[in-house]
């Protein structure tokens, strides 16, 4: 009799391949008799991920890089040998543009909030009134006990409207590409919520947990790391490492049926797939469709995801006239600008870029301009070249751009979101056991993050198996 037990992972995105990546080495490891399938909707592997090489320049379409600190992508790039491609981006002074002028973001803030007295006191992106009302965190008690709240809301109270919108939300709903006031603080920034039921003032409690800086004069170090071939080498390197029969590629998985024993999944080639054990790894708004038996999956259904727009352009360095020293800078909602941010990569991370060139790296798409991603790129280039100039002299136009649109691709974690992947694990866990969810969607949107749920996910398949 064959005991051999069938796993298959839903998509090809940086979720899916590590878990394909650590099943297969476990399964190696134990002697497992196990058998697993990657099924990616696409024609390529990687999702999100995603590198183009032109002209000598490396252009992420997608993510550019990740925290450094965060162990589980460094974990992944060395157990596929990829380590030595690390790359630190060069530092420098990162801007805010407020009411259209750049402001340098005031020395000793914390992802936007103050820990240092002076340089918050002498910066002129606060008015005298901000100031004071920032002020406050030190006097107001600390919050209620709930189980969550509006991260907007949360810094409001503690700091006013002026220090969020001009330094916290651009800095925060950034990297979700959502809006801070329906963001969820337990799910993207839970520390913050915890500090201040500890230390009441969020300042000071800042000012007690941050590491200390050594007052050393060292040269400082880049806290990010990128892959000197990019991003997409590390989808290529997992990729090289897994079974050659365990892929496939343009096939999407239509339907999750459960049967007596196991999964049969539909596949859009008109295959069945049987599974023991299923992996999804899919976008949220996915799975009410693929799951259609149960109503439960509805709560993703409303679930929001921002699209965005990455442009890049090349330039010749001589080019931009005015040529500003840092790393770049991100756009407050009190500007009359539709850039969100944009990267000097030359200078963050000039390995990107061949010497005597520039290579500037912006978005758009805020939550409340989604029409500008469906532009063409002639009026997105036009937008963004517009909007370079009022900061940058540019002179010339750009020897190409490249333009990479990422429609409903962000995840919002909205207020309630935790309480929300919680029940339909609870109801996952009541009437289909052995499938499990992963990925941007649910526990962290960072490719880190990513990576640490497909392992997480390849821990309770086995469990799952093992006690079959
Ligand atoms: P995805 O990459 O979305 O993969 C899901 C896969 O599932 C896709 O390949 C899709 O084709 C496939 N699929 C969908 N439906 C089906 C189906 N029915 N059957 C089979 N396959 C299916 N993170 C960082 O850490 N640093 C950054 O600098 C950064 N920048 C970013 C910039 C942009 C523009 C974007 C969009 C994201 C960025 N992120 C960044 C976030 C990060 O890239 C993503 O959260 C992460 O790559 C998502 O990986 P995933 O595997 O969970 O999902």
């Amino acid at each position: 009799m064959d005991n051999t037990k069938e796993i298959v992972i839903v998509g090809g995105g940086i979720t899916g391949l590590s878990a394909a990546y650590y099943l297969q080495k476990e399964i190696r490891e134990q002697g497992l008799p196990f058998k697993v399938k990657l099924v990616e909707a696409s024609s390529q592997l990687g999702g999100k991920i995603s590198t183009l090489k032109k002209d000598g320049f490396t252009i992420e379409r997608g993510p550019d890089s990740f925290l450094s600190k965060k162990t589980p992508a460094v974990k992944l790039a060395e157990e596929v040998g990829l380590d030595d491609q690390l790359v630190r981006n060069g530092t420098g002074q990162a801007y805010i543009l407020v009411n259209n002028k750049l402001h340098k973001i005031p020395r000793g803030s914390h992802m936007g909030i103050p820990t240092k007295a002076r340089p918050f006191l002498f910066s002129n992106l606060f008015s005298f009134k901000g100031k004071m009302r920032a002020g406050f965190d030190f006097v107001l008690p600390k919050g209620k006990k709930v189980q969550d709240q509006s991260l907007g809301g949360f810094f409001r109270h503690r700091f006013g409207n002026e220090v969020v919108e001009n330094v916290i939300d651009p800095l925060l709903s950034g990297i979700y590409s959502g809006d801070i006031d329906n963001m969820s603080l337990m799910a993207t920034y839970p520390n913050f919520y915890r500090i201040q039921q500890e230390h009441k003032s969020l300042i000071k409690g800042l000012q007690k947990t941050l590491p200390k800086r050594s007052g050393s004069k060292k040269k400082k170090t880049g806290v990010f790391y990128a892959f000197q071939d990019g991003f997409e080498s590390l989808v290529k390197h997992v990729e090289m490492k897994l079974d050659k029969d365990m892929v496939d590629l343009n096939v999407a998985v239509d339907h999750v049926e459960k049967k007596d024993h196991g999964y049969h999944l539909l596949l859009s080639n008109g295959e069945v797939y049987k599974a023991d054990a299923v992996i999804m790894t899919t976008p949220h708004f996915t799975l009410p469709k693929v799951f259609s038996q149960f109503d439960f999956f509805q709560e993703f259904a409303d679930v929001p995801a921002t699209s965005v727009a990455n442009v890049a352009m090349a330039f010749d360095q001589s080019a931009i006239k005015r040529d500003i020293d840092g790393t770049g800078f991100v756009v407050s909602r009190n500007s009359d600008y539709r850039i969100t941010a944009c990267t000097w990569t030359h200078k963050k991370w000039p390995h990107t870029t061949p010497e005597g060139s520039a290579l500037l790296r912006c978005y758009v798409g805020r939550p409340n301009d989604q029409e500008v991603v469906d532009l063409s790129d002639e009026e997105i280039q036009e937008i963004v070249l517009n909007d370079l100039n009022k900061t940058m002299n540019i002179t010339e136009a750009p020897k190409f751009s490249v333009i990479t649109r990422w429609k409903n691709a962000r995840p919002q974690y909205t207020v309630g979101h935790n309480e929300r992947v919680e029940k339909v694990r609870g109801k996952m866990a009541d009437v289909l056991p052995g499938v499990y969810l992963a990925g941007s969607s649910f526990e962290g949107v960072g490719v880190p993050d990513c990576i640490e749920q497909g392992e997480k996910a390849v821990g309770y398949v086995l469990d799952f198996l093992n006690e079959k």
